[in-house]
């Protein structure tokens, strides 16, 4: 008998197949390094399982025959394993098919029926093992099917590569013309040789080899390393595009609410400017009552001009975080003091509103602390200008007390509370997003950027803080901050702790009759600022353009205080300074020179201190700040206590 026996002609196609597919599945093998898209797990899978139905069929048909010897229960348990690795072969398939069609996961359920269909598929099979419905031998040999068979054991793949095809024509849409015409092809052909090998009654075995030439289509135009490549860089530059888009949109959003929030008090500077000018006109003598009227006018100017340096200090702030270049800096500070302040600044917001402004502090916290004074300054002033400014009536309150009290720190908690209009509870998520601006039909009015919060919720961020809101609509809210602040045990509780430089130190009024200043600025405007701050404390200025200008005159005259800008065309303000130092001819050498500049940035003080200026001051200028300056550079007697 074995001396006659020949392969089944019908198992040289599975035969073929596998040798090809072995030959796919090495290659693949050997890009799996790549970066992978999801699909190629689900790709691989359908390769392997391809691969073991193909070797279970052909084991099955080519050994799987009692006449050769085969034990009657091998053969049954091979045909049965062949029936359900083909089976399997099919559920695969639309697994992966589905990877493509539904990516966004909607139709769950056909996964689900897909499932259940197996489950019941494969207990039949095993069932038909002992009870013999769908396939067996019998005694004598012979392979025989059951009237169950077709239905079971075809109508399963077709249902699945049925399915799987009106899924693929259902979201044809959503797909690419490469993937639409490789998963097409692919799944027609797999569907095409079940149904051959059924109507054939399994006398030519093409299920599977059909399902072969499917993998190929699929690995080549789909699936190959390069492919994937392809993808994932398209994707990255689609990724890449958006972000571009968002920016640009920030951008521009950004813009659009600066100009908004720098035209308005500009506005109100151009226009009470206007005003001014036409009451004193040309050679027009000044009346009591227009003067009354233009101190009005120049009250409004400089509260816009301080609106605008706030906006200003807001961008640079908000900058700065965002670039990292915000560092929190830790220096001993006394408690009381900043509340004081805070008290004296609020409270007379409170009252321009008819507000009633409570401050409590809890007399336990240690008063000496180290920190970050300046910026604790700043969230608890931010908090409570907008707790002023969405209060119409009612109350303004800050509490501050102590959590946790170690040896060394303590956990300041600073509580912001209003009576205001509240913030809706949809909008408190976006509460600390940069430019959020909320209930802007009632906010119409109000200055501001959408930036403040954002900014102190970083700040509180950088220093290892948190903040918390709870509100309610049309009520009030409440902000709470708790901070970690350094106890200095250095300075004991009830001692003064002043270094003696605190530059909220009173300045008593001098005068400098004898004095001769130089004040260097490429802006006229500038210069006519400064003198006339300098003339209040008597004394001459001179003024220079440029720095050339300027070391000219510091060649023919010994000054007492040399203001310099640094931004200027040609020699800037440093350069200046360089130069002078270096020339023979200097009168000036001695002089004190201060850095008199719109740089405001942080740590930039220190920068021009090194580069061996006496003093540095920011503009806007500010009065007293000039004459703190002055007061400090001047030799004592050059000063006249007025
Ligand atoms: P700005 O006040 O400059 O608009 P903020 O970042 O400080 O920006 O605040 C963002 C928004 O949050 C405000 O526009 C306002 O709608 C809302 N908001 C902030 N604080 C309060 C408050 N105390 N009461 C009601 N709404 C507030």
């Amino acid at each position: 008998m074995l001396h006659n026996y020949t392969i089944p002609p019908k198992t040289f196609f599975e035969i073929a197949s596998f040798g090809y597919l072995l030959v796919l599945y090495l290659i693949s093998f050997n890009d799996s390094n790549r970066e992978r898209i999801r699909s190629y797990k689900y790709f691989r899978f359908l390769e392997t399982n391809m691969l073991l139905a193909l070797v279970v069929s052909i084991l099955t048909y080519v050994f799987s025959y009692p006449e050769l010897g085969t034990p009657i229960a091998v053969c049954t348990v091979l045909r049965t394993m062949d029936s359900i690795m083909c089976v399997m072969a099919s559920r695969i398939f639309v697994i992966y098919l589905m990877e493509y069609v539904d990516n966004d996961k909607r139709y769950k359920w056909v996964g689900i029926v897909g499932n259940v269909l197996f489950l019941t598929y494969f207990v039949l099979m095993l069932l038909n093992l002992p009870f013999k419905f769908i396939l067996w031998y019998a005694p004598d040999g012979t392979y025989m099917h059951g009237t169950l068979f077709v239905p079971i054991v075809f109508s399963t793949p077709v249902y699945y590569l049925t399915s799987g095809i009106i899924m693929l024509i259902i979201r044809m849409k959503t797909l690419g013309s490469r993937e639409q015409l490789a998963l097409s092809v692919a799944s027609l052909i797999t569907l095409l040789g079940t149904v051959i090998q059924a109507a054939t009654d399994g006398a030519i075995l093409l299920s599977l080899p059909f399902g072969t030439a499917g993998i190929f289509v699929l690995y080549f135009s789909l699936e190959t390393a390069d492919y994937h490549d392809l993808i994932k860089s398209n994707e990255k530059l689609i990724i890449a595009e958006q972000d571009a888009v968002k920016a640009n949109r920030a951008k521009s959003d950004f813009l659009a609410s600066m100009s908004h929030e720098i035209r308005t008090p500009l506005n109100a500077v151009l226009g009470m400017d206007e005003l001014i000018i036409s009451e004193v006109g040309e050679n027009k003598p000044v009346e009591p009552a227009a003067a009354a009227r233009i101190r009005e006018y120049a009250d409004n100017i400089k509260d816009a001009g301080q609106i605008l340096l706030s906006v200003i200090n807001d961008i640079l702030d908000l900058t700065k975080v965002e670039s990292g270049k915000m560092e929190i800096n830790a220096a001993p500070y006394k408690l009381h003091e900043l509340t004081d302040d805070i008290d004296t600044l609020i409270r007379i917001k409170a009252e321009q509103k008819e507000l009633n402004y409570i401050q409590k502090i809890d007399p336990s916290i240690p008063d000496h602390l180290i920190g970050d004074e300046l910026r604790i300054r700043q969230i608890m002033i931010n908090l409570l200008n907008n707790a002023v400014k969405y209060t119409d009536s009612g109350e303004v309150r800050l509490e501050v007390s102590s959590q946790g009290v170690t040896e060394d720190t303590v956990n300041l908690c600073i509580s912001v509370e209003d009576t205001g209009i509240g913030i809706k509870s949809e909008d408190i998520p976006k509460l600390f997003g940069d430019y959020q601006r909320f209930n802007e039909e009632h906010n119409r009015g109000i200055e501001g950027t959408g930036l403040g919060l954002s900014i102190v919720k970083r700040m509180i961020g950088l220093m290892n803080g948190q903040i918390r809101v709870s509100s309610e609509y049309g009520k009030g809210s409440t902000f709470t901050v708790t901070i970690p602040q350094t106890i200095n045990r250095e300075v004991p509780e009830g001692a003064d702790g002043s270094d003696g430089q605190d530059a909220r130190v009173e300045i008593k009024p001098y005068l400098t009759p004898d004095c001769e200043y130089l004040v260097v600025d490429d802006n006229k405007v500038n210069l006519i600022i400064a003198s006339r701050f300098l003339d209040v404390l008597t004394g001459r200025v001179e003024t220079a353009l440029s720095g050339p200008e300027a070391l000219k005159k510091m060649k023919e005259k010994k000054y007492d205080i040399i203001f310099m800008d640094h931004m200027m065309p040609g020699m800037n303000g440093v350069q200046t300074r360089k130069n002078a130092m270096e020339d023979p001819d200097n009168l000036n050498i001695g002089t004190p020179m201060i850095m008199m500049t719109a740089n405001a940035l942080r740590g930039v003080r220190e920068e021009y201190l090194e580069m061996g200026f006496s003093d540095y001051l920011s503009k806007p200028l500010d009065i007293n700040e000039l004459k703190r300056v002055v007061r400090l550079n001047l030799p004592q007697e050059k000063i006249k206590e007025a």
